[in-house]
């Protein structure tokens, strides 16, 4: 992934299984992904065992986040309402390709028009839309200020976890891509030495560019307020010093009362980053003379989200507050790296909630790309039940492709032989039949099939199987029952 326009974008990524056995192939990326999920993890399991109340919090969060949903139009019109008299303007994208006509509008309005710039927070919202490609088309440079974020933009590559997203790169490069890319050859390789690169290069960004883009970690229906953490402060520079701030949030995003952050900031930062609390945490709440940005928008965006809500088993997809702590725990996730997913979703999450905004028509792979060992469950902070929708998808998947597809029929064959004895019978005698050229012998003796045709061929592709016995279970018991014993 190293080129300047490409984007993860899933109407035009390989399937999961194309995708993930090149990034399979790359030692060095599955080398970072481990070590960095596993640091953040090990942090998690600390901040979460000192909360004796752990369990409670996450009840309350899925609470909050289910009563959201089933109230979403209520919350989202009294944001609104309250943002406007806050001194905001609120503006409704049904897609993403309105919020971004709506956003470089507001950009191009606001930003200097001799050198139309924008300085940006981290925003996965932003990035689900690749609001940054259509900001170039429309002549207005954007820079990313979060640290990770600001890598992947100077080294052309895309984020690959919604937290940590050049978690996939290790220190020696991004040095070599501070090195290229700010022209500093002599940098050291200290985590301080780059962050002083990095610091440097944004400062003068920050201090001269009078427009900034924002996602929002959460809207506060009840105050018309946006809430935004973060770790580097790089945050809310862009919230105070520009002169325009301009944020975009998914509609999914809004929560009933003020207090309600009080149960989000205690499970957000622990799942998130394992930290007891966030270093920022900023709430912004319209326009103030002589304080902050003279010009706030909001645009909330659907771009599909309605359609999920409107699904009863997959609408819980939407409780999700972006913590990344199911990519963390993901066996899969943990061995392929995000660019495998296709979308800047990746991981468990990325696995419902991609082929969901994108009505299944494309990332049909992806509710596969789990073992469905339930580990994403387990370290769910408002306890969505991933394997859950997973399931949910699959089953929507099968029948999109129509009762004639070879797996549907295949299943039916099955269902014919599963419902009678003698049928099943038959059709054991008749693959100890079929299987007899293609059993080969190991040294002991044993048969084992290392090739089989058609359809079944994707089980022999990676393993091997074995021949079928020569008496099953049910014989051996008739047997043993004639025999008395
Ligand atoms: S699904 Fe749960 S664990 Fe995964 S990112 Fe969302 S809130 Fe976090």
């Amino acid at each position: 992934m190293n080129s300047e326009n490409s984007v993860l974008d899933p109407k035009t990524s390989p399937t999961f299984p194309i995708a993930a056995r090149a990034t399979l192939g790359d030692t060095q990326l599955r080398k970072n992904v481990r070590h960095a999920t596993e640091v953040i993890q090990n942090k998690r399991a600390r901040v979460v065992a000192e909360m004796p109340d752990w369990q409670q919090l996450r009840e309350s969060g899925r609470q909050i986040r289910q009563h959201t949903m089933a109230n979403l139009e209520t919350y989202l019109e009294e944001f609104e309402r309250n943002c406007i008299r806050a001194g905001g303007t609120v503006h409704w994208a049904r897609d993403g390709e309105e919020a971004k006509r709506i956003v470089t509008t507001l950009a191009k309005t606001y930003a200097s028009q001799q050198n139309p710039e924008v300085i940006k927070i981290k925003s996965m919202t932003t990035e689900e839309i690749h609001l940054n490609v259509a900001l170039e088309a429309a002549g207005v440079k954007a820079y990313e200020t979060d640290l990770a974020e600001l890598i992947i933009q100077l080294g052309h590559d895309q984020p690959s976890h919604i937290v940590v997203p050049a978690l996939h790169k290790n220190r020696q490069q991004i040095r070599e891509i501070f090195q290229r890319e700010m022209n500093l050859p002599e940098l050291g390789e200290k985590p301080q030495d780059l962050a002083d690169a990095a610091r440097k290069f944004l400062r003068e960004k920050f201090l001269r560019v009078n427009t900034a883009v924002s996602g929002a970690n959460f809207l506060i229906a009840e105050t018309g307020g946006v809430c935004i953490v973060e770790s580097e402060g790089n945050g809310r520079m862009c919230l105070t010093l520009p002169e325009t701030l301009i944020t975009i949030a998914g509609i999914d995003k809004v929560l009933p009362r003020f207090e309600d952050l009080e149960v989000m900031l205690q499970l957000l930062p622990r799942s998130a980053t394992g930290e007891r609390m966030n270093p920022y945490n900023s709430i912004w709440t319209g326009v103030h003379a002589g304080d902050g940005p003279k010009n706030f928008h909001v645009v909330l965006m659907d771009n599909a989200r309605s359609e999920v809500l409107a699904d009863s088993e997959g609408r819980q997809t939407l409780n999700c507050i972006r913590c990344g702590a199911c990519q963390n725990a993901c066996p899969v996730y943990r061995q392929t790296g995000g660019h495998a997913y296709g979308s800047v979703y990746a991981g468990p999450i990325g696995a419902i909630l991609t082929p969901q905004l994108q009505q299944l028509h494309h990332a049909q792979s992806l509710p596969y790309a789990s073992s469905l060992c339930g580990a994403c469950y387990e370290v769910c902070p408002v306890k969505i039940n991933i394997p859950e929708v997973l399931i949910h998808l699959r089953n929507k998947v099968v029948k999109q492709k129509g009762p004639l597809n070879p797996e549907a029929l295949a299943m039916k064959m099955a269902g014919t032989l599963f419902r009678s004895e003698r049928r099943f019978r038959a059709a054991q005698r008749l693959g100890r039949f079929a299987e007899t050229p293609l059993v080969r012998r190991d040294g002991s003796g044993d048969g084992w099939i290392g090739w089989l045709p058609g359809l079944l061929g994707g089980w022999t592709q990676v393993r091997d199987l074995r021949e079928m016995p020569k008496e099953t279970f049910r014989d051996w018991w008739e047997k043993r029952g004639k025999r008395g014993n």
